[in-house]
């Protein structure tokens, strides 16, 4: 899973938000490794760390399934079939 890296801080969208800053850790002996999200204006943060199995969100682990039914609705994916292992 890659996501793009995106470190500066006040980098505005065209809809008027701040771009979430996105740096990742490689995983270090037992643990997974992980993309934090910060937000663009202050140094608010969401810490995932991910394996094949599940997610760890700001401490909560939950399996990937489990997350999907949560997040998908709230990011207004409608069709999930089509989303890959
Ligand atoms: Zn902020």
């Amino acid at each position: 899973m890659k996501l793009k890296i995106q470190k500066k801080m006040g980098t505005a969208r065209k809809n008027g938000y701040w771009d979430v800053r996105v740096s990742h850790k490689e995983s270090k002996g037992k643990k997974s490794p992980s993309y934090t999200f910060k937000c663009g204006c202050c140094s608010k943060k969401v810490e995932i760390y991910y394996d094949e199995e599940d997610l760890e969100i700001n401490g909560v682990i939950g399996s990937i399934e489990n997350w999907r039914e949560l997040l998908l609705p709230l990011l207004r994916v409608k069709n999930t079939k089509r989303i890959e292992k």
